[in-house]
C-alpha cells in the first residue's frame, strides 16, 4: 500500500513538472512502472503471512508454561459458529453479531471464544502460539488471576493443563514466580525475555477471520 501511494504522489508531482520541461518526461516513467511497486509489494506480504502464520496451543494433561503477552485480556474475543450441517472445507464461523444469518436463518447458537498471545516455554526452543479460551471456567479463573495478587496475567508465568473429554474437561491455570523458572522448569528468565523481544503479537484481524455478509447469507441460504 505504502509503495502504491508513493507513486502515485510521486505521479502528481512529476506531471507538474513535465509543464516546463518535456525532456523529463522519459526519466519520470521508469518510477511509474506499475510492475516495480506491484511485484515487490506482493512479494513482501506473501513473506509475512508465510513466516508468520499463527500456531494453535494445544492443551496437554502435563502442564505447559506460558507466558502470555497481551497487556489488557485477550487480543481477541468473538463468537463463533460450529456448523456441523457442513459436511466439506470449513465448519467455524465468526459470527457477526445482530443481523448475522447463522444466527437468524440457520438458528445456529455461537459459542464465546477468547484469543491470547502467548510464548509456550516448555517446547524447545520457545515457540509464540495462539491460546484459544472456549472453557467459560477457564476464562473466568484467568479474569481472576488477572485482578488477584499474580496479576496481570502478562506479569506472571503460568502453568496450563486440562484433564478430562468433552463436556467434562477441566482446566488448571496456576501462577509461577519468575524466581521458580529455573529450579522447577529449568527455563532462564532473560531467554523469555530476549525471546519476547523477537515476537510481535498478533491482532485480533489477524486472528479471526470474518466473513461477509453475503457469505454467510449464502451459506445459511444452502444449509437451511
Ligand atoms: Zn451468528
Amino acid at each position: 500500500m505504502g509503495i502504491n501511494k508513493d507513486l502515485t504522489e510521486g505521479t502528481a508531482f512529476m506531471s507538474e513538472n513535465d509543464e516546463f520541461s518535456v525532456n523529463e518526461r522519459p526519466t519520470m516513467d521508469t518510477p511509474d512502472t506499475p510492475t516495480i511497486g506491484i511485484t515487490s509489494g506482493w512479494a513482501k506480504s506473501e513473506n509475512t503471512a508465510t513466516g508468520d502464520y499463527p500456531v494453535d496451543f494445544k492443551y496437554t494433561e502435563t502442564r505447559s508454561l506460558i507466558k502470555i503477552l497481551d497487556t489488557e485480556g485477550p487480543v481477541a474475543n468473538f463468537k463463533e459458529h460450529w456448523l456441523t450441517e457442513k459436511t466439506e472445507g470449513r465448519r467455524t464461523y465468526a459470527c457477526l453479531g445482530a443481523g448475522c444469518p447463522l444466527c437468524n436463518v440457520l438458528g445456529n447458537k455461537p459459542t464465546s471464544k477468547h484469543k491470547f498471545n502467548i510464548i509456550n516455554l516448555s517446547v524447545n526452543p520457545f515457540m509464540h502460539q495462539v491460546m484459544t479460551v472456549s472453557s467459560v471456567r477457564l476464562y473466568e479463573a484467568m479474569q481472576q488471576q488477572d485482578s488477584g495478587d499474580y496479576g496481570p496475567l502478562n506479569k506472571a508465568y503460568w502453568t496450563i493443563s486440562r484433564s478430562g473429554q468433552k463436556q467434562l474437561t477441566t482446566y488448571q491455570f496456576l501462577p509461577v514466580k519468575a524466581r521458580d523458572l529455573m529450579e522447577d522448569f529449568g527455563v532462564n528468565e532473560e531467554d523469555v525475555l530476549k525471546f519476547i523481544k523477537e515476537v510481535t503479537p498478533y491482532t485480533a484481524e489477524q486472528l479471526v477471520q470474518r466473513s461477509s455478509l453475503k457469505e454467510l447469507q449464502d451459506l445459511a441460504k444452502e444449509l437451511l
